[in-house]
């Protein structure tokens, strides 16, 4: 085919995957691919419409991790006594192919409307082992500096709410939109603000995000990493090895690598949990402790998230056989 026919035929599984997801990139994340192609590139990859998004397997579900069955008010998912997610909007900076509430984020579905997130407040308020606050979406990054700071003092005027975090995926996929404006208004309460930022590929490190990062660890709010394992994007020990080492690096730690959740036309990212954990054995002995990440599995149905950590003690005996990280055996008494 002429280049000009590829261009053409991108453009049609392009509108055609639209028609289902949202679908969204912006300069800075066209600017951290080396090639434009889901194939070929870790970063397209993760936001190029693919066309093996349109079949979907038995066992995908829509609401993969049960969101809606623990949702007591709209924004709200408890699932864990002390911490809440609290969604304060639906769109994001720009759409991952792989999302694991691809049915529920995109334009159009858009932020709390103002009785609903009194409502959502009001929750928080009167359940006093709520201790935590996880501000996610949607990406909560995409609401104004001067929201952000209304949210921030809400959640700050709570006695038993004392700690706030950020889930977002701005700081990889849109650094300049990280102003300091909106860090003033993340650190204007006194509550420890945690914001973990969603990233797969060391590729995603740009200056600019090296930047935001080092503007958000002066801000005194602490930086985290979220990772998914991905096929063809971070399925192998280099990829992970450099992402983790250049997160660390910045003076973000890793915090959790979710194993992939099942939600619809994800199948092309899929890897097994065999194969998670003999990546995470591998990393074991080849990377500071410090780069390395729980692998975690959010249950299907909302049960929760587990580790999936490699198991290296067995119970034998009056002991245990405890496997070192070349994978030799010692008995512990
Ligand atoms: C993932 C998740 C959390 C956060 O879990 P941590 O283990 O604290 O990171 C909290 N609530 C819900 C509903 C979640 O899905
Ligand atoms: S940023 Fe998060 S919520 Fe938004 S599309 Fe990506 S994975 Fe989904």
């Amino acid at each position: 085919m002429t280049s000009q026919k590829i261009k053409q035929c991108d453009e049609m599984i392009e509108d055609r995957v639209a028609q289902h997801y949202a679908v969204g990139m912006n300069d800075h994340v066209r600017g951290a691919m080396r090639f434009h192609s889901p194939d070929d590139d870790p970063v397209a990859r993760q936001y190029v419409p693919d066309e093996a998004e349109l079949s979907s397997l038995e066992d995908e579900l829509v609401d993969p991790i049960g969101d809606h069955d623990y949702s007591p008010v709209k924004g709200i998912v408890h699932r864990y006594p002390d911490r809440v997610l609290y969604k304060v909007t639906s769109v994001c900076p720009v759409y991952c192919r792989y999302c694991f509430r691809k049915t529920m984020v995109g334009p159009g579905q858009d932020v709390l409307r103002k009785a609903e997130r009194s409502a959502a407040l009001d929750y928080i308020r009167k359940d006093a082992n709520i201790w935590e606050v996880i501000m996610t979406g949607g990406d909560p990054l995409m609401l104004s500096p001067k929201r952000l700071q209304q949210e921030i003092a809400d959640l700050n005027a709570i006695d038993h709410v004392n700690v706030v975090r950020i889930h977002t995926r701005m700081v990889a996929a849109d650094p300049e939109r990280i102003t300091d404006e909106m860090l003033q208004a993340l650190s204007s309460g006194d509550k420890m603000v945690y914001l973990v930022m969603h990233v797969n590929h060391a590729q995603e490190i740009t200056p600019r995000v090296q930047d935001a990062i080092s503007r958000i660890r002066r801000q005194g709010i602490v930086a985290l990493s979220q990772s998914v394992l991905l096929r063809g994007v971070n399925d192998d020990e280099d990829a992970l090895e450099s992402l983790f080492r250049g997160l660390v690096q910045c003076g973000v730690k890793p915090y959790m690598l979710h194993h992939l959740d099942r939600a619809p036309g994800t199948q092309h990212f899929r890897v097994s949990i065999a194969r998670g954990q003999e990546l995470m054995r591998a990393l074991r002995g080849r990377v500071s402790g410090l780069c390395l990440p729980e692998y975690m599995l959010d249950i299907p149905g909302g049960f929760g998230k587990v580790p999936l950590t490699p198991q290296y003690c067995h119970e034998h005996g009056a002991g245990y056989d405890v496997t070192d990280y070349k994978g030799e055996m010692h008995y512990y008494e």
